[in-house]
């Protein structure tokens, strides 16, 4: 999902929101919505959709206030209706409180048993709403909004980088393996500074805000007509996911004063420094294969050049929630280009492979259109393990890499030869500390200890 927060007093902060969203919208195309505040008054619209789709002016121009806060949705837990659209927006003694979530919860179970407990009354399947029943009840109970946040977060575990508006000001908090990102951007008007919370930077990008820094895991930061505070309130272990690294974020967001573009580059260079081939062209999957394809072409001196042609306005194909969508959303999205690949010996690359379906009619299409030798390197290791932090990649069964070697993989998806970048070679060109991340898809080393039932659920 894609979150987005900010206090801006004299701005239209639900245009800014808008447009906050539009750069997050690769983080969920299923649902998007906004909630402002105005005083004491809230206005939340939200539905299922593209944030195109969901907002005109007409809507936007009924969000008044000085606060907004902004979601995009990708459903991980609950499925795809509108009632589970974001912002959760929940009645409290201080007010109403709206919530904008990216992650997922582990122990969602334990806080539906406790909210059950304290009567609290729910209309949707979410994590996400619960959180923000729990921190309502915390209110309800006597607290502030800051303490109550507190008291919410410590019942949750899992992965939740949050945005929560109330009538005073927005609060941003991560939890404390920070899986997710949330940045902090900053807004120069006539020498007063706003500020503006995002999951990544490209949101900061669109709406002129300065990039400040990011939240860190177990802090928790409070926006207010005062500015801006900060309150560490667990102990950091920083384990973000190296799917966004790799894949999910966006390739001009910063990640440890980089792009990801320049990152997805050396994870091609590092693929051809750990496996050659003798092919005439490298290409690349569009979008997300293709910094490394000029990667791998940069340190192998072979020919890079466009093979497939990408119709950019068919949405992500694994978005889309059922397995027969998925098949036929592929078709409709990649074109080959025939003069480029007649009689020609390709290697393609792709940022990874899940279930494997995207890269076998990929492999077919660039057959069909002419190549004599068809080969696939992938940025990534092998995905032998699910997700319970919020990226969908389904149960274990469905990931190829789980049930089949490499060789076997090359067979299912039909190519000359497969290979996939080592673990410690995607690790060696982060800027960061190698520990830094979550790499439990690629090994099993899920930094945040998953329930039984809920690893049953998808682990073979
Ligand atoms: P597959 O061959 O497994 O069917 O599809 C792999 C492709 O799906 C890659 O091109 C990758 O960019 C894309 N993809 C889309 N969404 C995701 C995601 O959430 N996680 C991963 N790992 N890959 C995804
Ligand atoms: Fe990211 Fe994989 Fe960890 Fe999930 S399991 S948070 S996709 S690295
Ligand atoms: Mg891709």
């Amino acid at each position: 999902c894609g979150v987005f927060g900010i206090y801006a007093p004299e701005e239209n902060v639900a245009k800014l929101t808008y447009f906050g969203l539009y750069a997050l919208q690769h983080r969920g195309q299923e649902s998007a919505g906004i909630a402002t505040f105005d005083g004491e008054n809230c206005y939340c619209y939200k539905d299922m959709g593209l944030v195109s789709q969901v907002f005109n002016e007409s809507i936007l121009s009924n969000l008044t206030g000085q606060i907004a806060v902004g979601h995009t949705r990708y459903s991980t837990t609950g499925s795809s209706l509108q009632a589970n659209a974001q912002p959760a927006v929940i009645d409290t003694r201080l007010g109403k409180l709206a919530l904008a979530h990216n992650g997922n919860l582990v122990n969602a179970v334990d806080l539906r048993t406790e909210l059950i407990k304290r009567d609290c009354q729910f209309i949707t399947t979410t994590d996400s709403e619960m959180i923000a029943i729990m921190m309502g009840s915390e209110v309800d109970r006597g607290k502030d909004w800051l303490d109550a946040a507190i008291s919410a977060f410590s019942w949750c575990k899992g992965a939740y980088s949050l945005v929560i508006a109330t009538p005073q000001g927005v609060i941003g908090a991560r939890d404390p393996n920070g899986i997710r990102p949330l940045v902090i951007g900053a807004l120069e008007e006539e020498n007063v500074t706003r500020y503006v919370l995002a999951s990544e930077t490209c949101a900061l990008d669109i709406i002129g805000a300065e990039y400040l820094r990011d939240v860190e895991p177990g802090e928790m930061v409070w926006i207010t007509e005062e500015g801006l505070s900060s309150y560490h309130w667990a102990t950091p272990d920083q384990k973000l996911c190296v799917f966004e690294m790799i894949y999910f974020a966006r390739p001009d967001s910063i990640v440890g004063n980089e792009s990801l573009y320049a990152y997805r580059l050396r994870l091609g260079e590092q693929l051809a420094k750990e496996s050659m081939v003798d092919v005439d062209l490298v290409m690349g999957v569009p979008d997300s294969g293709i910094p490394a394809a000029i990667g791998y072409s940069r340190q192998s001196g072979i020919t890079y050049q466009e093979g497939l042609i990408k119709n950019r306005y068919v949405g992500r194909t694994f978005i889309q929630p059922t397995q027969h969508m998925r098949e036929h959303g592929i078709k409709m999205k990649l074109n080959p280009l025939k003069d480029v690949l007649d009689g020609k010996r390709i290697l393609i690359i792709d940022d990874s492979i899940v279930r494997g379906t995207t890269s076998r009619k990929i492999v077919r299409a660039l057959r069909d259109a002419g190549a004599t030798e068809v080969h696939m390197k992938i940025s990534s290791p092998p995905v032998t393990h699910p997700c319970f932090y919020g990226i969908d990649t389904d149960s274990q069964d469905h990931l190829i890499a789980a049930k089949m070697s490499v060789k076997e993989i090359e067979k299912q998806i039909e190519v000359d030869s497969l290979s996939y970048l080592s673990e410690e070679g995607m690790l060696m060109v982060t800027k960061e500390n190698p520990l830094h991340f979550c790499t439990a898809c690629f090994n099993g080393n899920y930094p945040i200890t998953i329930p039984d039932e809920i690893k049953r659920s998808k682990l073979i």
